[in-house]
This record gives structure tokens, sequence and C-alpha cells, in this order.
């Protein structure tokens, strides 16, 4: 059966931000940004933000990406906070990850040009203990440079997030993790811990994800990080279930992504706002109505038996479409899905 979309929102995505680490487990296919002017992306987001109100349509969703990283000059810090605040975001962090290392005084001076631009929560991903996490985040002394700059980040006020990567591997360091966490002195703190995504460069760590049998014999201590919507994890098996009960959903809410390169700015330039998004409906219309439908993946390449935990249900399909192009020639364009 064909899918049906309904558009709600254009995604406009540039993994430019230059990023200073390879992780094992980026969720890009690659951590080598492309080099696109700010000025060109933050003129089109803003273009986007201006339209949605001249056209009436305040519900119309705007999602710009820059790039995971957060290793931003400061036309980049101001510009992706100028932008944030239109949009409403109330979230004021800044993530670790991808940051080149420095020495202490130059992240202490780092940290303050961000603080006087609102920042004032100072995220850290840990993908084990020490050494488990330099191979995993595929940089060597990143675990030192990420705690070190945790204790500074306390010392000068910042509220920190420590966010940990659950993987098969790293399961029997994570408790010496939390104590080394632990000898922080932070004010204000949140730590929460997550299986791996399904995409990018994780999509080879399958061997790595954990089952419900990894999650059941989690020590306490580990367990109860789990992030706050851990309950709506499942397992193969239980996505299945979830899918074979909704029968064949209605339409599938998507927001076209156009990807911010300098050839797609300089088509974008000329182009009204509505002529950017009906080209990139049309392209997004038919790759979906060609593809399998998330029933059809589910009943031929599910396993119905899986125990492997998945945190979202277009991830679990993402896979199951996977497995499809693994069998199957893709007839639809795939740059034109979410699944790209
Ligand atoms: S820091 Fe982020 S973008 Fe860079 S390699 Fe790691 S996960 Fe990927």
């Amino acid at each position: 059966m064909a899918r049906e979309v309904r558009l709600t929102g254009i995604v406009l995505h540039a993994n430019a931000a230059p990023c200073f680490h390879h992780c094992r487990y980026c969720q890009l296919r690659t951590s080598k940004p492309r080099a696109v002017s700010f000025s060109g992306f933050e003129k089109l987001v803003n273009r986007f933000l201006d339209w949605r109100i001249v056209s009436g349509r305040p519900e119309f969703e705007v999602w710009p990406w820059y790039g995971n990283s957060h290793e931003h000059d400061e036309e980049m810090l101001l510009g992706l906070r100028s932008i944030g605040r239109r949009l409403g975001y109330e979230s004021d962090v800044v993530l670790l990850g991808g940051v080149a290392h420095r020495s202490m005084p130059e992240m202490r001076a780092w940290l303050q040009e961000r603080r006087a631009a609102g920042i004032d929560t100072v995220v850290a991903t840990f993908s084990g203990d020490r050494e488990k996490h330099d191979y995993w985040n595929n940089k060597e002394g990143n675990w030192q440079f990420q705690l070190d700059t945790l204790h500074l980040a306390a010392d000068m006020g910042f509220r920190l997030q420590e966010r940990v990567l659950l993987l098969r591997d790293n399961l029997p360091s994570l408790e010496r993790l939390f104590d080394a966490l632990d000898t922080v002195e932070a004010a204000e703190r949140n730590r929460w811990a997550i299986p791996l995504f399904y995409s990018g460069r994780a999509k080879r760590l399958e061997s790595q994800r954990l089952t419900e049998g990894d999650f059941a014999a989690l020590p306490k201590r580990i367990r109860d990080s789990l992030r706050g919507d851990h309950e709506k994890w499942r397992s193969e098996r239980r996505w299945v279930e979830l899918v074979r009960e909704e029968g064949e959903p209605g339409p599938e809410e998507i927001s076209p992504m156009l990807r911010v390169t300098e050839e797609n700015l300089a088509w974008a330039e000329p182009l009204s706002c509505d002529e950017i998004i009906a080209a990139l409906e049309e392209r997004w219309r038919a790759a979906y109505a060609a593809m399998p439908s998330r029933r059809e993946l589910c009943d031929g390449y599910s396993d119905p038996q899986g125990d492997k935990v998945y945190m979202f249900l277009g991830q679990m399909e993402h896979l199951w479409l996977d497995r499809y192009l693994a069998k199957n020639p893709a007839g639809f364009d795939i740059r034109s899905t979410h699944f790209f």
C-alpha cells in the first residue's frame, strides 16, 4: 500500500560545523563536515522564519541544523543563538562532542564566551570509562579532556548534563565512569543513559546494541540513570507487536529536508519559500509513495523474536528498510526520505 504523507515543516540541514572527533558511534555517515558559509545558512533560515509570519503559517515547522558539533566561531555561536530565540528554543546548552581539545585556561575563555551568549549548561557524552570511552569516541585523551572541562564548568557555575551511551562493550566500565563523574562538584546536574541510535556510522554497531535481557541485568545505579523516556523504548519484538496492532496508519507527517550545500544555496536564492517547498514536496511525495509501507516492511523484514532495544519506531523502521534494500532494488529516491 502506497504511503501517504502530510507536510508539516521543512528541515534545513547543513552538516557544516567543524567536528574534531571521529566517534565510532556517530549518528552521521561522516564526521567530515561540508563547508557551507554560515551567513548563507543563516539567511536561508531567517527567510523561512519571515515567510512563516507573512504567509500566516506559524504552525509550519522550520528545523535548522548546522551540524552536531558545537565547535562554533563567534559568528556561528551568536547566529545560532539568534535563530534559537526566534524559534523559541528553551535550551541553553553547549556540547563538548566534536570540540577541539584546548588547555583548561583556553577552555575557561571558551566557556566565558558562551556564557556571555546566554549558555548556562555544559553537556558531555561518555561512551565508557577512560580508555573505553577514548576507543569509542576515537580520540585519544577525550575522556580526560571532558572530565577536566566538567570540573572547570562546575567551578564556573555552569549546570552539567552528563550523557552516557550504553554499549555491550562498555557496560562493565560504567560504575567506574559514574564514580569519576561523581567527583565533579556541580551545584546542578543531570545524568542520563541511552542506547545506540540506528543511523549513520552507528548502524555498523548492531552487535553492541543492548537487549531486553541486558537492560534487565543493569546495576540499579545505571538503571536509575536511564533517560526519562526509557519506558517507551522497545525491543524489536515489541515494535512488531505495536505496528501490527496499529494497522495501516493515516498519512505520515513529514518535514522534507533541504540539504544545505553551497550549490543548494545558489539554487534556492532566486526561488520563493513556496517554490522551494513545492519542489521538495514533489520529490518527497513521489519517494514515499514508491517505497514499501511500514506494515509491509514489518511483515517482510522484521524479526518478530528480536530482543534488541530501539528508542524510536522511526529507527526500527529504518533497520527494516535496510534489510529490504539488501534484497531489493530501491525503486525510489532514498535521498528524498528521512531514511538516508
Ligand atoms: S562529536 Fe558528534 S558529530 Fe562528531 S563524530 Fe562524534 S558523534 Fe559524530
